[in-house]
């Protein structure tokens, strides 16, 4: 859920970037043709594309570091990008079954269409214990991984 919302974030900044650099752009444009005092030229289109992809690139960058760093916050000191990971321990093994995406094919090896299956596997509860690099707090969290067993 906080996941979505970070990456909602990132969509938002990316499109009020998108204005602002088209903003700049036209407002570069005016005073460019101001001090040459030559009319105002159509905008550079290979300029603006390039210019707004490298930017989203630089914001999508910005935004998983700035999410990574945000994830190991210490919940005692409040500092960023403080927990370290000491031990992970295997809580439960869980036997459950996996849903998987058979292809179907036909006798020249082609793909005809797919099928739904269970197949059993495992889920595993991991506990993971972090410490704060700062003041020493330990937070300790789960998670869990599912494997499909063939
Ligand atoms: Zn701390």
């Amino acid at each position: 859920m906080k996941k979505l919302l970070w990456i909602l974030g990132t969509v938002v900044s990316c499109v009020l970037y998108a204005f602002l650099v088209g903003a700049l752009l036209i407002v570069g444009n005016i005073i460019l043709s101001m001090v040459t005092h030559s009319e105002i030229q159509s905008m550079n289109q290979d300029l603006f594309n390039v210019v707004m992809l490298s930017g989203w690139v630089v914001l999508t960058i910005l935004s998983i570091w700035m999410w990574k760093r945000w994830n190991a916050k210490c919940h005692a000191c409040k500092r960023w990008n403080a927990l370290k990971l000491l031990k992970t321990e295997i809580l439960k093994q869980e036997k459950i079954s996996v849903l998987v995406e058979l292809k179907q094919r036909n006798l020249n090896r082609e793909v005809t269409g797919t099928q739904d299956q269970y197949i059993p596997g495992k889920r595993k509860t991991y506990q993971d214990t972090y410490q704060c690099k700062y003041c020493g707090n330990l937070e300790i969290r789960t998670h869990t991984e599912d494997s499909a067993s063939v």
